[in-house]
């Protein structure tokens, strides 16, 4: 449906993916009623609760803009935060941040959540492994998928791990001298067929002054929001149906509180998505309307 990736699509645009599939419609209808009062999903209703008028629906574009631009905000604090000198004389020490590029294998839209598995196993193995633990400080980690199709064959689908790293002197220096990429590489997957594989890649994030930021903050706020592909409509719900649940940002080792506010929490978002996608029921109903399985399932008892 949309020919350029770097441009998010509309919400009719996105509404008009879940739209006529008795499955999938009412997804269709939260999308579109995105801050709107009046809801249609689950019934006719007004909502008065202002959290409560995004539809946090996942692949709503006005929701993922927004989710962008408060992680974009929340990794700035962070850099702004370590970036301060603790005294005059280690200011030479600086923060180190490094972007390594992890790029998956190009697979079947219904294979993305076993390879999705796999490559968070690979990340979860590595960041036990006492070399990644001593020499990443903090690291915030991003997840998009690309979609292509060659002629004559099936849609294919790319995860790509993103990590954004506050790393050590040692592996700052390990990355000046081209020897970074290798260290991941011996921890990453490889494909059985490589050719045409972008392979994993790694880069110095300039963060000295203000501008390198507010560039670095543009960046990984237009990642979050152009991070997901938007193919032919039975490609765009097989990946909607293998994304549920699964977090595309995930915060490694920070201490800092910019990233744990509820209001940028993914985990009420996945709440909600657990509502619209087990029980069809969500949003600001009472347990004893929604017949839901308790409140600790219930998007607004988080939110305040
Ligand atoms: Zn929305």
């Amino acid at each position: 449906m949309k020919n350029n990736p770097n441009q998010p699509p509309t919400a009719a645009e996105v509404a008009a993916y879940f739209q006529g599939n008795e499955h999938t419609d009412y997804q269709a209808r939260m999308v579109r009623e995105c801050g709107q009062r009046v809801k249609t999903y689950p019934f006719e209703r007004v909502v008065t609760n202002p959290y409560l008028l995004a539809c946090h629906h996942r692949f709503c574009p006005n929701c993922q803009r927004r989710r962008a631009q408060n992680w974009g905000s929340a990794l700035r604090a962070v850099i702004d935060e370590e970036s301060m000198p603790a005294s005059k004389t280690d200011s030479r020490l600086g923060p180190h941040w490094v972007a390594i590029t992890l790029p998956g294998v190009p697979c079947a839209a219904s294979a993305l959540r076993n390879q999705l598995g796999t490559l968070i196993e690979h990340l979860s193995i590595a960041s036990n492994h006492p070399f990644w633990r001593y020499n990443i400080k903090t690291a915030l980690r991003l997840l998009t998928l690309e979609a292509d199709q060659l002629e004559d064959q099936k849609p294919r689908v790319t995860p790509t791990f993103t990590c954004i790293a506050n790393v050590s002197r040692n592996l700052f220096n390990a990355q000046a001298e081209g020897r970074l990429a290798q260290q991941v590489r011996r921890d990453w997957v490889q494909p059985a067929n490589p050719e045409n594989w972008p392979g994993v890649e790694s880069c110095v994030i300039p963060t000295a002054t203000k501008r390198d930021r507010d560039i670095l903050q543009r960046k990984v706020s237009r990642m979050i929001e152009t991070g997901y592909p938007y193919p032919d409509a039975p490609t765009f719900l097989n990946i909607a149906e293998q994304m549920r649940g699964v977090k595309t940002m995930v915060v490694h080792r920070s201490q800092r509180t910019p990233f744990r506010p509820s209001r940028i929490s993914q985990n009420d978002d996945l709440r909600y998505e657990r509502e619209y996608s087990v029980s069809r029921i969500g949003e600001d109903l009472q347990e004893s309307l929604s017949g839901n399985r308790g409140l600790e399932l219930l998007p607004w008892h988080l939110a305040k």
